[in-house]
Formats: C-alpha cells, structure tokens, sequence
C-alpha cells in the first residue's frame, strides 16, 4: 500500500479567499485521478467546536454523521467530493489543548514541563497523521484556518513546519494569497502576496504551490514575478478568479494544472487528464438553466453563510430541476399576520428555517401559518418543522397556547417537548442529539415516494422534540407523522397529505445533499415549486 502523503493549505493577507473551495477542489481533481482522500480543518480559536457559536460569529455549524458540530468548511468538503467527514475531519486549538491538558491530567506526561513546543505542536501532528496512519489515505489534505501571520495559528504553522521537514517530498504547502487591484493606479498588485510569503518562510514554511486569488485576470508577467520572489515553480503558481459559481473551482484550477503541479511536487506519477464528467454536466446544466424558480428562506439571520448548507441544497435541486434558484432571505422578526401576504408575494416555495431561541419564531408560526392556509409549497427544517407543528396545534387542535417547552416552559400544550434524554443536560457543548440516527417512513406517504426507499439515515442536531402524546390527535386532524427513529420512537418527519408540498423534518437534510448526489427531498421540493409557479 501507498504511504499517506499531506497537502497543507494555509491562507495569506486576508481571510475569507476561499481556502476550503480550494482545498475541495484539490481533494476533487485528486480523486478524479482515482486516488482516495479525506479532507481536514484546523481552527485556530479556543472553542472546542463551533456547535455554541452564533452562526452571526462564524456561519452555519455543520454536523457530520458520528455527530461533531463543525466549520461550515466540511460541508464544501462533502458537497465538491462526496467523502463521508468524521470528527477526525475538524478540530480546534480548543479541543488539541483540551487533549493535552486531559493527557497531563491523567499523568501521560511523567512529570515533564508542557509546553506549546513540542506538546501542542506534538499533538497537531498526532491528529494530522492519524487520519493517514489509521485510515490509509492516499492523500490528507489539511486546511488551517485563520491568516498566516496571526498569533493563534502559529502552533499549526510550527506543526506543518516539522511535518514538511519530516515527511520531504510527502509533503506540500499549497498558499492561498490574495493580489489585490487598485482601481486608481489601474494595477494590480503582487506586494501582499511578496509579504504573505516571507512571514511563512520566516516561520520556516517554503510554500510549494500558490493560488492567488484575484478580481481580475492576472498576465502572465504576474505570475512570472511571484514565482521569482517567492521561490516557487512557475508552473506552481495558478490564479483564482472570481467565479460565476464555487463549483467551477475544480474545473480552473485543472485547466491550470493545479494537481499535476502538486503530484510533480511530490514525485507522483502524472498520467492522463481526468475529464470530470459528471461534474462538468453538472456545470452544464447550471450555465443552461436561466428560467428562475423563487424560494424564500424564513429564518432570523441576515447572512449569507448561516444557512450555507441549506442555500447550497437548493441551488443544486433548482439546477438537477433545469430552474435558476433565486432565494430570498425573509426575516422573520419582521413578519406580520399583517405583511405575510406581502413579504411572501412572489415566492415559489418557502423553507422555514432551523435556529434556536425565542427570537423570531412568532414570525414563522405566521409564515407557516400562510403558506399552510395558501397551499404555497413549504418546506419546514428542524426548528422550521418544530413551528410548522406549534401553528397547526395553534390553529386547527384549538390549543392557543401551544408550543416548544424551549420557548415557554409552563405551557400546557408542550406539543414540543425536550427529550427525555436532554432533561439533565446542563453543558451546552455537544450535548445535542448529534448526527445520523435511522428514520423509517411511513407507507403510501409522500416522502417514502420521494425517496424510494423505507430506511434512511438523516444527520441530526436538537434538543427537543415533537410530542408524542399529541400524535393521534395531528393525524387525525390531517397532519401525518411518516418518518419515525425505529428505536426511540422519535417523529422525525411530518406532512399534510392534501397540501401540494407541506413537509417538515426534524433532522437536517441539507447536510447530505452534495453536487452530484443532490437530496431528494429538496429536489423535489423545488421540483413541486416550480410546477406551483408555472400553475399559477
Ligand atoms: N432549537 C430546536 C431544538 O433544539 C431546533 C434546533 C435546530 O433547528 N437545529 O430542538
């Protein structure tokens, strides 16, 4: 068997150039080539895991299947390569500090002084090569997050450092910097690049591939420079332009020989280009569709990145549908029974969001409450279904009080309970239930059509739960519970059969809908929006 060989891929000058497109489209081209890869992200801040921040801090939390609360990055990594991300895949300064400091707590150290050098650095290592050691990659690629130059990743530079010097030509540091264009000198400039450069090689990091990510194309005289004073190949140094879509990465950077330029770095054999098929399709059939199918998102935050997963599933499931998703964001602190009709108007089909909290759940009451009465197709996620549940007990049960026991304690009619297991929960990190649980669908429903099949696995993030006291009565009164957890009993799914598209899952599908393996629930929730439109 091959030995494990590591891509390193470190950012520069400033943050948000799109590591993680870059690092997926490594990990794409590479297993183009037939190769086996996984892709892991380091992040520099304390936090054990993303799962307690705000998506207002650092975007969607993503949850892989065996249940870790991870950077939104792992989603891009499954989308663009269809890899199944683990625990092992994510991982904080928080959690490699934790380690250590659990390790010298139980006394592995024998005695010795712990330092950042060589315990930290020793750590770092230690949970690079283990998805090598343990897993047998072909390759690992290893995204460290944050800006070289920042204090918090000097631990994870140091680490790669040593890896490079011990690993040789196993090893590749692939520099994603920025050249910026200054409008009014008409230029565009190599200097912060130059910069970015030196500060890796004055941490002893030679970078062996750069990316630079420009607004404009770059000439060839540009490139020629930064090759000469950076000590890079000049056929290792590829630009990233601005893209009409993320997906078209893979495609650019092959054009540019971005992966034989990493294999010639690392002495591997080159052999024939892969001709992306599927993926190319893909792009096809996206450029193609222009007709605009229109989806609202009620949800509470105002940023793009909060419901990455989600945005990314419908664009996708608009594309495999030949439609242009157009979504818009509708926030609903701001919804009225008063506006609904107006905020609402003009959309296809609307996704009520997941989230936690009081703020801003009245207003998806009302949407759901709308979209139900209007028959507009409807598509309620974790939380989103959870409300979809408390207006139909509001207002077809008869119980005005009812709602989550998140949002109101006291309520009679809890038909949102916290789950028994939560109840002596006080920790808040990673105490959710977390990743993927099995769902068996009800027969003759219209998800079990969807999806073809009567056992499925849904990834999962929640603490509370549709009450099952209540279940009787939502059937009868025309909300069917059709997706259970065969163990627990859990509903994970329910629907109104008569309306053209009323369905709200516990779980999070989005974090399974990937490029070429687009979720059926979402394919054919737009699928049914688009018909809605075209009705009407
Ligand atoms: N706040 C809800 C719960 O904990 C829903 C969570 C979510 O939307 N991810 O059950």
């Amino acid at each position: 068997m091959a030995e494990t060989k590591y891509i390193f891929v470190t950012g520069g000058v400033v943050s948000s150039l799109g590591k993680g497109i870059i690092s997926s489209s490594i990990g794409k081209l590479l297993q183009a080539r037939g190769y086996n890869i996984t892709i892991q992200k380091f992040d520099p801040y304390i936090n054990i895991d993303p799962g307690t921040l705000n998506p207002y801090e650092h975007g969607e939390c993503y949850v892989t299947v065996d249940g870790m609360e991870t950077d939104l990055d792992l989603g891009h990594y499954e989308r663009f390569t269809d890899i199944k991300t683990t625990k092992a895949n994510s991982l904080t300064t928080g959690r490699i500090y934790k380690s250590v400091i659990d390790k010298e707590r139980r006394g592995d150290y024998l005695g010795k002084t712990i330092q950042v050098v060589p315990h930290i650095t020793d750590e770092i290592k230690r949970n690079v090569k283990l998805l090598g050691e343990k897993y047998h990659y072909d390759f690992v690629i290893t995204e460290i997050g944050g800006t070289v130059g920042d204090i918090e990743s000097t631990p994870f530079l140091e680490a790669i450092r040593q890896l490079k010097w011990e690993l040789g030509k196993k090893a590749v540091c692939v520099h994603l910097t920025y050249i910026p264009y200054l409008k009014a000198a008409q230029e565009l400039k190599t200097k912060p690049t130059q910069h970015s450069v030196k500060e890796l090689q004055s941490l002893g990091i030679q970078p062996d591939v750069l990316v630079l990510r420009t607004e404009k194309t770059l000439n060839e005289g540009i490139l020629k420079k930064v090759a000469a004073f950076c000590n890079v190949d000049i056929d290792c140094v590829v630009q990233s332009e601005d893209l009409p879509s993320i997906y078209e990465a893979p495609v650019r950077m092959q054009d540019q020989g971005l992966d034989t330029a990493i294999l010639k770095k690392m002495n591997q054999p080159i052999g024939e280009k892969p001709a992306l098929g599927p993926w190319k399709s893909f792009l096809e059939l996206r450029r193609k569709a222009t007709k605009e199918v229109h989806i609202g998102l009620v949800g509470k935050y105002d940023l793009q990145d909060a419901y990455k997963s989600i945005r990314e599933s419908l664009y996708q499931a608009g594309t495999y549908n030949n439609y242009k998703t157009v979504l818009t964001f509708i926030n609903s602190e701001k919804l009225t029974k008063e506006n609904v009709a107006e905020k609402l108007a003009g959309q296809d089909g609307i996704i009520i969001c997941p989230g936690f909290g009081q703020r801003g759940i009245e207003g998806k009451i009302i949407a759901a409450h709308y979209t139900r009465t209007h028959d507009i197709p409807t598509f309620g996620i974790c939380l989103g279904m959870q409300m979809m549940v408390i207006e139909f007990a509001r207002n077809v049960l008869g119980y005005e009080d009812a709602n989550s026991r998140e949002m109101d304690e006291k309520t009679e009619h809890n038909v949102i309970d916290i789950m028994e297991e939560q109840k002596n929960i006080t920790n808040m990190g990673g105490t959710m239930r977390l990743g993927a649980y099995e769902c068996v669908l009800k027969q003759k429903s219209r998800v079990l059509d969807i999806y073809k099949q009567e056992h499925i696995q849904e990834r999962h993030r929640h603490r509370y739960e549709f009450n099952n006291e209540y279940q009787k009565e939502y059937e009868r009164a025309g909300m069917a519970c059709v997706g259970k957890n065969p163990e627990s009993d859990l509903v994970e799914i329910v629907e109104i059969p008569g309306l053209k598209w009323y369905i709200g899952t516990q779980f999070h599908p989005e974090y399974q809908s990937t490029v070429l393996n687009p979720h059926p629930l979402f394919v054919n929730f737009v699928k049914t929006a688009i018909e809605n439109k075209t009705k009407a």
